[in-house]
């Protein structure tokens, strides 16, 4: 474990512009926080930052990255918090460390291996800044090189199959060599020891058998190039264990000599000069068709370049080259990083941050061909997306922008249409609210829940909203032909005695309707007057039995008689076949009056609205409506109260808690004017007696908020 001055040491040989104050600082919070605790190994658990600090440099990684995966494990393993964080080492590397701990949450959370490839789009998502990813690699590598003394053969399995799937494609998908072949490696070890162990032997026998090879090869090599004036650098090796096992499993074929399985490698000053050394090369040997790729014109998705091809070389093996130059070679060992490195230094600037993402997502956008090694690395942004859990820790994909409603209909259908709320990491969410990465949606569900038409404006996939559609229709149909039978009891009972039942065939006829049911439904959707169907259905010598008729007028005479054949709405869900009409927004209590208008159902006004003017001429299209409340409002007393109280934040928690406080349940509020200073509310509440109606009053009078409340006239 490198000491603080090695560290500080190490850092400023690359960068000398390095803040050795933060490093020094977070080096002795980090082994102050995590204190005596231990590693599995038995080492201090503090030599564990220290190494994925040791790991960064090698990267040449800034201040903030440092100090960073100094702190990375404080936070989540320590009594330290994200704000103390925030306090001592400032904005940047708190929101850093904070990217770390939730990238190690997440990692808790997801067990479901099958969905790796959503996992590490998840992780690509999250990490805003790829320094944040850079860290996790940094720890995840350290964390396997140690992984044989965890103890229990589970967990280490269970590691080593998430570094496979997860953190060594994500390492090549940033183009970082080095440390996915280092992760393959040691994942390979811990996952299937037998093959690691015959590949390798195999390998020794070859060895033993071809002598070196390796070595007479690329001397044949460098001889032919500097001979040509070339002034490169030839270097051969085995290929990795893990890639010898994959491509045995691919292809179905054993590896038979040493020369299947090395790879030589031309490194030179300049882009001409490859193409040069290819041409000497090709003319040299015989070249092997079909394998010839340049990924200089065209580089990988990654950000690698270089010339690839195969040729029967000296000693007629066959043997594999890739010929490129010194950048290029950085950036296939080092990937992004390289980039900001060597194209730009380590020079402090102003934003290097949104660099470093705007280059890596330049990188994975760029177009590249299709080959070995992507094949495994399938990486691509998705900044279009967002990755929410299920509690169970599945992985569900929607579009930006969904909300917990796509979320539900993504789960299932029936979970969909059943839903009735939702809790997002644990807290209960409207169902509107918008989704954010890594979020963890638990959506309730009950036997008769049913998707709500309003739903339809808050989702964004095509499935939910389909859904929701298709049940607006049904709900709505069912309204109209409850509305459409209620209306047509209502004019039999007047004319007949009798309530509605069914009509015959001849009518349905005269209607133009198949049945009985589309006859109610066009008279609840206001097409056909109910008038009309007892005038056409029943014999003129049968009409005029019933009861008086209870007319939308209630009597000119003024007296509040309510029609007992009154249809209540109770049940009828609003901008369906019933509508508030905006003109006048009545509430549960006042007296109202519904409007048929065709094709929509029933409009409600309140009695004393003015729009209703317009209808007076139309008094088929009145219809007696009345709010049914429920048994337990009628034994009480209703009081509605004016009042006017000054615009300020808790005025009205104030007003609605000294309701209360006088055992008065609020029933509804509206407010019926705003100023700067003041607004005026409408308060309906129930209670009691007419005596403590008062009470209320008075009470409100003792509130500064209030500046005038008065009882309104029943
Ligand atoms: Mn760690």
């Amino acid at each position: 474990m490198l000491e603080r001055h090695e560290l500080l040491d190490r850092v400023r040989s690359y960068d000398p512009y390095a803040d050795e104050g933060v490093l020094g600082r977070a080096y002795d919070f980090s082994m102050e926080a995590h204190g005596s605790q231990r590693r599995a190994s038995g080492a201090p658990y503090f030599s564990h930052p220290v190494e994925v600090a040791d790991i960064l440099t090698r990267y040449r990684l800034d201040t903030a990255s440092i100090a960073t995966a100094l702190l990375h494990d404080t936070v989540e393993d320590t009594v330290a918090t994200i704000l103390q964080i925030r306090e001592l080492f400032g904005s940047e590397i708190a929101r850093l460390v904070d990217g770390v701990t939730k990238l190690s949450e997440l990692e808790l959370r997801s067990n479901a291996s099958g969905q790796a490839e959503n996992f590490r789009k998840l992780l690509l998502a999250i990490s805003e800044d790829v320094r944040v990813l850079l860290v996790k690699l940094a720890d995840r590598l350290h964390n396997m090189r140690t992984l044989h003394h965890v103890p229990l053969a589970e967990k280490r399995s269970r590691i080593a199959r998430e570094t496979m799937d997860i953190y060594a494609p994500l390492a090549g998908g940033i183009g970082i060599q080095e440390i996915k072949e280092e992760l393959e490696d040691l994942a390979f070890r811990e996952l299937h020891p037998q093959a690691c162990e015959s590949v390798s032997s195999r390998l020794d026998f070859l060895r033993q058998q071809a002598g070196d090879i390796v070595e007479r090869i690329s001397g044949e090599i460098d001889t032919l190039l500097a001979d040509a004036a070339f002034d490169a650098v030839v270097s051969g090796r085995v290929k990795r264990p893990v890639s010898i096992w994959r491509k045995m499993q691919r292809k179905d074929i054993p590896f038979e000599r040493l020369t299947d399985i090395i790879a030589f490698r031309v490194v030179v000053a300049s882009v001409d000069d490859c193409y040069r050394v290819l041409g000497k090369i090709h003319s040299e040997y015989r070249v092997i068709h079909g394998e010839f790729d340049d990924y200089i014109s065209t580089p990988k998705k990654n950000g690698y370049q270089s010339l690839h091809t195969a040729v029967i070389g000296p000693g007629l093996h066959r043997i594999e080259i890739q010929i490129r130059t010194t950048e290029m070679d950085r950036i296939a060992e080092f990937g992004v990083a390289a980039h900001w490195l060597y194209k730009h230094g380590a020079a402090l600037t102003e934003g290097r941050h949104y660099h470093w993402v705007r280059k890596l997502i330049d990188l994975l956008e760029s177009s590249g061909s299709s080959d070995e090694l992507l094949e495994d690395t399938r990486l691509e942004l998705y900044p279009d997306q967002v990755f929410c859990f299920t509690p169970k820790g599945d992985i569900i994909g929607l579009p930006q922008g969904a909300t917990s409603v796509d979320f539900a209909y993504a789960v299932h259908s029936e979970v969909g249409d059943r839903c009735v709320g939702v809790r997002i990491n644990g807290k209960m969410m409207p169902l509107r609210t918008p989704l954010a990465n890594g979020d963890q949606i638990e959506v309730l569900t009950s036997p008769d829940g049913t998707p709500s038409p309003t739903w339809e404006r808050w989702a964004v996939t095509g499935k939910a909203r389909a859904r929701i559609r298709r049940h607006a229709r049904s709900i709505q149909r069912d309204e109209f032909i409850r509305l459409g039978r209620a209306l047509l009891d209502r004019v039999y009972r007047v004319s007949t005695g009798e309530p509605f039942d069914s009509v015959g065939a001849e009518v349905l006829a005269r209607f133009g309707v198949e049945d009985t049911e589309a006859l109610v439904e066009a008279v609840g959707r206001g097409d056909v007057p109910a008038q009309d169907v007892v005038e056409t259905a029943v014999p003129p010598e049968l009409l005029g039995g019933g009861a008086p008729a209870p007319d939308a007028g209630d009597g000119d005479d003024g007296t509040r008689r309510r029609g007992v054949n009154a249809i209540p709405i109770r049940n009828l869900t609003p901008g369906m076949a019933v509508h508030y009409a905006d003109c006048c927004d009545p509430m549960p209590g006042e007296e109202i009056v519904g409007a048929l208008i065709p094709g929509r159902g029933i409009s409600i006004h309140t009695r004393d609205c003015e729009t209703l003017v317009n209808l007076a001429e139309m008094p088929e299209r009145w219809v007696d409506v009345a709010w049914d409340l429920g048994p337990s409002v009628r034994v009480k007393h209703r009081g509605r109260i004016d009042l006017v109280v000054t615009n300020r934040p808790g005025t009205l928690s104030e007003i609605t808690a000294l309701i209360a406080q006088q055992d008065g349940n609020i029933s509804n509020l509206k407010i019926t004017g705003r100023s700067r200073e003041f607004f005026r509310l409408l308060i309906d509440f129930e209670i009691e007696s007419p005596q403590r109606a008062s009470e209320v009053v008075a009470a409100l009078r003792t509130s500064p908020a209030v500046s005038s409340v008065n009882l309104a006239a029943d």
